[in-house]
């Protein structure tokens, strides 16, 4: 038997690679354009980190005119979940992330180098493995666990390096007639690969994030192939990627020390390697040390998480192109309404160690978002995260749509807009105080700051109601009549001359104007107050004075 019968007897039925090499031709790129791929398992779970991924894989594809794809990594059957892929697509598709190739759901695909899911590629793989074995490349392994789990026990006895490689390679040398004894016997085997490298000799790496990096040859004779025929996930990478013409390789850098085994195998298959930029995890602080954000301990990790707190997906992706390139906050301030898309990133610009994520930077962040939309948008986001989050808020938002445009519309679409709203589930608190039915309902516990003392309060309330307030009073007359007010009252009209005597006054026009808005609106922080009456109107603006006269102790 010679190495062409040995591989004809393991595969007997695959087709010759010049037939996959013909069926997927050369991509025709335009000079730089970079063709990307997501390739995650079909877990169902998308992690904040593999959010990052493909936010940089879709800026990268598009600032070059390249192609982004999906391919769906499920070689290790045992993790499939039902529905798993289709799920993963939708959740990408909220944080705007689309694809130009590759699975649409957990069946179909778009695209010429389909299927875009390796269980469907399962005789792609073998065709390649078969050339291997031809080529004295690779061969069947019949070592058991127990084989396996021997020689590791002598390696560790003698304090020698574990694995499957050189002398302790026991199939490597097995003779193609023994081989060929076994087959036929029916003893269960794999397919490894014949490693042609050496420990002791180093390979050179350029990584695009990493920079340059060094790593002893890969001398392990991996598996390729498992005992369900399926390819262990290095040799799918390989031959996809290969096949599906991706030339660029962004992925997480668990994967970097695999380095020198993906570069062999790509060399060993006669492939063009493609770069590859490994990206630091994203970092939590953790008594006082740092740890990766952690699927299991931070319900942060989970990109379901910000669509459940209504945090809308724009400021998420601007946060994570923040953490990416940290020149992206200065483009930003410089830049403040372009949509991100316009921002350059640059893949060579990321950190090499993983960046600290920031829950407080990622609320300021959507905080600016959100004081971009209108009222308009804010009504219907607001509606759509209330729909499956809040249904009570969604009744308040739908009982009167034009008041509600109204409320949402205070202090919006001018200079310095509102910035009180960071995630949906703000909206209700921000809001419920402008419904006279919520509020005047409630036993409100008011809050004082400077002015306490209970006679007073109710004075300077009374006062301004009843010589004051004037619904029609333009923004200008209201603030001054607010200064006229104090005045009256024994306080500064003006902050700076509380502020040179204070002995002469009781406090200033800032204090008694906190006085009007805790009465109108039981807080201490609203937006502009002369902005909130005139949505509220005279009569709920008078209730509300009136009630706080009689019920304030
Ligand atoms: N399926 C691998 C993962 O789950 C993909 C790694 C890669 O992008 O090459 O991380």
């Amino acid at each position: 038997m010679n190495h062409k019968e040995l591989a004809e007897l393991i595969f007997p039925n695959v087709k010759s690679v010049e037939y996959y090499e013909n069926m997927y031709p050369k991509r025709n790129l335009k000079e730089g354009a970079y063709v990307t791929r997501y390739a995650p398992s079909p877990t169902g779970y998308l992690h904040i980190g593999g959010l990052l991924n493909t936010v940089i894989e879709r800026k990268v594809t598009k600032q070059t005119g390249g192609v982004f794809f999906l391919r769906i990594e499920d070689t290790d059957q045992k993790r499939e979940i039902e529905g798993a892929t289709t799920a993963m697509i939708n959740s990408l598709k909220d944080f705007g992330v689309e694809f130009d190739e590759g699975m649409t759901d957990d069946n179909n695909w778009k695209g010429e180098y389909g299927p875009y899911k390796q269980s469907l590629r399962k005789e792609i793989y073998q065709a390649y493995a078969k050339s291997l074995i031809e080529q004295k490349m690779a061969y069947p392994c019949f070592c058991t666990a127990d084989d396996l789990a021997e020689i590791r026990e002598k390696q560790e006895a003698a304090k020698l390096r574990t694995g499957y490689y050189g002398v302790w390679a026991k199939c490597r040398d097995l003779g193609l007639d023994e081989m060929e004894k076994r087959i036929k016997a029916g003893v269960p085997y794999i397919i490894r690969l014949k490693s042609p490298g050496r420990e002791d000799r180093k390979i050179k790496h350029h990584d695009v994030i990493k920079g340059n990096v060094d790593f002893p040859e890969n001398d392990q004779d991996v598996v390729i192939i498992k005992s369900d025929g399926l390819p262990t996930y290095h040799f799918a990478h390989a031959v996809d990627d290969h096949l599906m013409g991706t030339n660029l390789v962004i992925r997480g850098d668990e994967w970097l020390s695999s380095i020198p085994l993906h570069l062999q195998l790509f060399q060993v298959l006669g492939f063009k390697a493609p770069k590859y930029a490994h990206i630091a995890p994203i970092m939590k602080n953790d008594n006082g040390g740092k740890r990766k954000l952690s699927k299991r301990k931070d319900p942060e990790a989970a990109a379901s998480y910000y669509k459940e707190e209504g945090i809308p997906p724009e400021a998420v992706d601007e946060y994570l192109l923040n953490i990416a390139n940290s020149n992206f906050e200065q483009w930003r301030r410089a830049n403040k309404f372009a949509s991100i898309d316009e921002f350059d990133f640059q893949l060579n610009k990321m950190g090499v160690s993983g960046a600290l994520f920031d829950m407080v930077k990622l609320l300021d962040i959507s905080k600016i978002v959100i004081s971009k939309y209108d009222a308009q948008k804010v009504y219907d986001e607001s509606i759509k995260w209330a729909e499956e989050f809040d249904k009570d808020l969604k009744k308040l938002l739908e009982k009167d749509k034009e008041y509600t445009l109204k409320v949402l519309g205070i202090e919006r679409g001018n200079e310095k807009p509102r910035k009180d709203i960071a995630k949906w589930s703000d909206v209700r608190y921000n809001i419920e105080y402008m419904y006279d039915e919520e509020f005047l309902a409630k036993d409100i516990e008011y809050e004082f700051q400077k002015i306490n003392d209970i006679d007073e309060l109710k004075q300077i309330v009374k006062l301004y109601v009843e010589k004051y307030f004037d619904i029609d009073d333009d923004k200008q007359t209201w603030f001054d009549k607010m200064k006229d007010l104090a005045e009256e009252m024994g306080y500064a009209r003006e902050v700076k001359l509380f502020k040179a005597e204070p002995e002469k006054y009781k406090a200033h026009v800032g204090d008694v104007s906190t006085v009007i808005r805790i009465a109108l609106t039981g807080r201490t922080n609203t937006p502009d107050m002369h902005e909130i009456m005139q949505v509220l109107g005279k009569e709920s603006v008078e209730k509300r004075l009136q009630r706080f006269i009689q019920k304030v102790k």
